[in-house]
């Protein structure tokens, strides 16, 4: 991402002899800007240079956009079919402008993040991919394009923008899956590993725990996996408002994280997240700790900069579940008694979820969370094997699987297993590839045994 005044891409464009196919598909991308209607509402607005019959949304991932985005003009209608979001005019008339009015609240998409963050302490995290739109389809979307987005704060706000505090509205040039914009009142803390922006509202034990625990798990991570090519940041959100999703966990604790590139975030909402540590257990402490270490995690799966594939997801997300569980274990930062438990869940979660398929048919049998859970044992499963043999650990499998993907092998299911058969043998590579079919031949005596339990 780079923060440069609009109109200079194109100055620069020239110097390098002006790549006239990329003002091409520039040209099918409107200026957008983000703008605070009230705490809890924001304003997008559509400009064009051309009049257009209409805009498509980069981002779909459910109908949410078209239930929550109002336009602010009755004579257009947003409309959500397939895997499109479209927004025109009712009379089917050109238009170079367009703008809506969406609540400022947390949403939970399937496989994609919420575009705002509440924190409780009154500012709003957001994540700009979410904006990203484009005449008629983002089909035309190809690397090197740039979404030019400005961001207008209200009253007393200020913006945190690639680390940098800054007074009044800002641009920037949005590319890939976009970044996270905070606006509020929150100065951002500099440590040795992060610069961090943590809700002023969360708990003492809670925030303590984030001091101490995230630079611990960074430096424990760097020491094996190497250091991040630069200072990644930190949001931490509790919402001010609970979750109103019809389950009734989230009354109590509901939480999500991720990460964009050299960004990790957490929100966390519901009341339950307020009451002491002694009324919520060590269970949460365990969880928070986890919740942690998971993201930590990812960070430094590709090194910073990088994205990994969405494809094969049981590759980062159980890589980040099997780095977190030997992290906690080693830096005895979570109860025995909840790593324990956590495997052994992980374990029945994952046969249950064999018994109608495979762990490669996961996301088309929307059972996404065997990604995690199985792909976790495939990893801790090496991670024993490699320790048997004395040559190194899951860190082994990590620099190893690094290595591969920087020499220019592709990120998917073939690599890794190849990596896992090269370093931890050809007994962890057919599990995995057992597990990833779904074979009846996977017991949980099997798994127990593999992860040494
Ligand atoms: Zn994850």
């Amino acid at each position: 991402m780079r923060k440069i005044v609009f109109g200079a891409v194109c100055a620069m464009g020239v110097l390098a002899g002006c790549s006239t196919e990329l003002d091409r598909r520039q040209a099918f991308i409107p200026d957008t800007e983000l703008q605070m209607v009230d705490a809890d509402t924001m304003r997008v607005t559509y400009r064009l240079d051309r009049p257009a019959p209409g805009l498509a949304f980069r981002r779909v991932t459910d109908g949410q956009r078209a239930e929550r985005w109002v336009p602010l003009d009755e004579g257009f209608v947003l409309n959500h079919g397939g895997d499109r979001d479209y927004v025109q005019r009712k009379d089917g008339d050109l238009f170079t402008e367009i703008a809506f009015d969406i609540p400022a609240t947390f949403i939970r998409l399937p496989q994609d993040y919420s575009p705002f963050m509440p924190y409780r302490d009154g500012g709003l995290l957001i994540h700009s991919g979410r904006f990203q739109a484009c005449v008629r389809s983002c089909g035309i979307v190809e690397q090197g394009t740039v979404f030019p987005m400005q961001l207008i704060p209200g009253e007393g706000q200020h913006i945190i923008l690639d680390g940098e505090v800054l007074d009044g509205p800002v641009r920037w040039d949005d590319v890939d899956d976009g970044t996270m914009v905070y606006l509020g009142a929150a100065e951002p803390i500099e440590t040795d590993y992060v610069v961090a922006v943590v809700d002023q509202a969360l708990p003492a034990d809670l925030s303590t725990a984030l001091d101490d625990l995230f630079p611990a798990l960074m430096a424990y991570y760097t020491e094996r996996l190497g250091a991040l090519e630069s200072k990644p940041m930190l949001f931490a959100a509790l919402d001010r408002h609970t979750e109103a999703d019809g389950n009734p966990d989230s009354n109590n604790y509901s939480n999500q994280g991720g990460v964009l590139p050299n960004q990790v975030f957490m929100h966390m909402s519901g009341d339950g997240w307020l009451e002491t540590a002694q009324v919520r257990g060590p269970q949460i402490t365990g969880f928070v700790a986890k919740f942690f270490a998971h993201e930590a995690a990812h960070l430094f799966q590709t090194g910073s900069g990088a994205a990994f594939s969405t494809n094969d997801a049981w590759i980062h997300e159980g890589g980040a579940e099997a780095l977190a569980l030997v992290a906690l274990r080693e830096l005895s930062a979570a109860p025995d008694d909840y790593l324990r438990q956590w495997q052994e869940q992980a374990v029945d979660n994952c046969l249950l979820g064999l018994a109608d398929g495979g762990l490669r048919s996961a996301t088309e049998r929307d059972v996404f969370n065997l990604h995690y859970e199985c792909g976790m044992i495939i990893q801790l499963s090496a991670d024993q094997e490699i320790r048997r043999e004395g040559k190194g650990d899951i860190f082994t499998i990590w620099r190893a699987f690094r290595g591969r993907i920087a020499d220019g092998e592709p990120w998917n299911e073939d690599t890794f297993l190849s990596v896992i058969e090269a370093e931890a043998g050809r007994e962890t590579r057919e599990l995995a590839g057992d597990i990833l079919s779904g074979s009846e031949m996977v017991t949980r005596a099997r798994l127990l045994a593999a992860i040494g339990i």
